[in-house]
């Protein structure tokens, strides 16, 4: 009997309370964790942190994920997202701005169209 498989065998990571369902309990120092985890939490950690952005495919681990408009994504897309957002919003005021601009243009022209005509 190795010592590993005395009292304290639980996962720390799920609290798993008996032992029979956690065998292989290691101690994980990877991704500053210093924990008895079991194989489950341990390919849960790698996932997390081989977790990688759907939109651009960079693995960013679950901290350098973020979530834009419910759709997840890591921050440097959020933030292209963000200026991608701004840069329309700026098309779209722009567009009403001209819009404006012409309805001036057309009651001017109406407006002088009316003089002419008197
Ligand atoms: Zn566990
Ligand atoms: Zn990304």
């Amino acid at each position: 009997m190795e010592s590993a498989q005395q009292e304290g065998n639980v996962c720390q990571g799920c609290d798993k309370k008996k032992p029979e369902d956690t065998p292989n309990l290691t101690y994980y120092t990877e991704h500053h964790t210093n924990l008895l985890l079991c194989d489950d939490c341990i390919a849960k950690i790698e996932k997390e942190h081989n977790l990688k952005c759907p939109k651009c495919g960079k693995v960013v681990g679950v901290e350098g994920m973020t979530e834009y408009k419910t759709e997840p994504m890591c921050y440097s897309c959020e933030e292209k997202e963000m200026d991608k957002e701004d840069r329309a919003e700026k098309r779209i005021s722009f567009a009403k701005k001209n819009w404006k601009i012409w309805i001036g243009i057309a009651a001017g022209v109406v407006a002088a169209l009316v003089f002419l005509a008197r």
